[in-house]
């Protein structure tokens, strides 16, 4: 076959799209037709349907992923003056959200084989933490590619040391802990809906959940000017709403999240019997945790000769991340680093590889995928 076409693509999230079709048209139609397109019905449905499915009191619409990091901490009272703690691993955004309030990030090293946070490093920096920095308030442990980070001793490190811990649960909308949903384990969580998400609008979207109604209605004013009452500012807020489109959209998505993360195991458990016996071993899965495989990554030392090598078999791949935030040019030589200078991370960025990761593959792509893997 010609070596350039692609016949199983990284992500698709046209597929998710068409999936519902039916049910997203009539949703987008009926939103289109109620003349009212910001914070009115549907998102007030979403973030009742949201809550009821994370299982948290509250949920709160906003207009992406990063808001809802930075809404957390402004509605925590976190800004100039404190340093947050995450991991250099992670969405560029994890990072940006909390220069955007003002804060001092303070980035830490991963566990080599599930790519989230230390939780030795940071007990670390909270029992000790690096000269010259102010106090750390918040830490924002990233459930990153669908896998709960070893939230235990974080959580009992955070709360020796009176630190908010913020999850940032964008990639992993319904893994568990446990047997406990991520998002519930923290003071708040944050989510991304971007269209690649376990749960993706079409367009931009965030939700933050937690139990607190107070702060929810505090972040629930600052995402509008800080409103409580129409026109009149009680705090200084922002604008990030989620749109009615959008919510609309999202409830016919969610309809289908749990299937959809049974889909995605099922798949990773195809590509972890294609790769028994090869040189590449499957993602390692922490004991205790319900993995949703926002991605399925693999760690190939050789990694621009396997990509190449499965894009002859017309198999996409891609890299997430291949620069850690802090030796990206923006953040290069500025950002403070716990006492492990995050080898490890450097170390994972030069090697993962993402295989082909959406609910919509068809059992034929999954095939074609596991038959490129058997002859690596
Ligand atoms: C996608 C993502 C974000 C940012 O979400 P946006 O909706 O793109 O703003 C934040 N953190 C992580 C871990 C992500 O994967």
């Amino acid at each position: 076959m010609n070596a350039t076409t692609i016949t199983v693509p990284q992500a698709d999230p046209g597929a998710g799209y068409r999936a519902q079709k039916d049910e997203i048209d009539a949703a987008v139609a009926r939103a289109l037709a109620s003349g009212w397109y910001i914070l009115g019905k549907e998102g007030e449905a979403f973030e009742k349907e949201y809550a009821a499915w994370q299982g948290a009191a509250r949920a709160i619409g906003c207009a992406n992923g990063t808001d809802a990091l930075t809404l957390a901490m402004r509605g925590l009272g976190i800004g100039p003056g404190s340093t947050v703690v995450t991991v250099s691993h992670t969405a560029v955004a994890t990072v940006a959200a909390i220069e955007m309030v003002g804060a001092t990030p303070l980035l830490l090293d991963i566990d080599p084989d599930t790519y989230t946070m230390d939780p030795d490093e940071l007990a670390a920096v909270l029992e000790d933490p690096p000269p010259g920095l102010p106090p750390i308030r918040a830490v924002i442990p990233v459930h990153l590619y669908g896998q709960a980070c070893d939230l235990a001793p974080m959580l009992a490190a955070a709360q020796r040391h009176g630190a908010t811990v913020i999850e940032d649960c964008s990639q992993a909308h319904g893994a568990t802990l446990g047997g406990a949903k991520v998002g519930n384990l923290g003071r708040i969580a944050c989510y991304s809906l971007y269209p690649t998400k376990n749960l993706g609008a079409l367009g931009d979207g965030g939700v933050l959940t937690t139990d607190d109604g107070a702060l929810a209605d505090a972040i629930g004013a600052i995402r509008q000017y800080g409103w409580k009452e129409r026109y009149i500012s009680a705090d200084v807020g922002v604008n990030s709403r989620l749109d009615e489109l959008q919510a609309a959209i999202l409830r016919v998505k969610l309809t289908r999240l749990d299937a959809n993360n049974a889909r995605r195991a099922q798949i990773a458990a195809a590509y972890d019997a294609a790769l028994a016996g090869g040189p590449f071993a499957p993602p390692v899965r922490r004991a205790g945790a319900g993995h949703v495989f926002h991605q399925y990554v693999l760690r190939v030392p050789d990694r621009a000769a396997v990509m190449a090598r499965l894009r002859a078999e017309g198999v996409a791949t891609a890299v997430h991340y291949p620069v850690p935030v802090h030796l990206q040019p923006a953040y290069r030589g500025r950002t403070p680093l716990g006492p492990a200078g995050c080898a490890e991370t450097a170390r994972a960025a030069g090697e993962v590889m993402s295989l082909p990761m959406f609910p919509e593959l068809t059992d034929a792509q999954v095939e074609r995928v596991c038959a490129a893997l058997r002859a690596l």
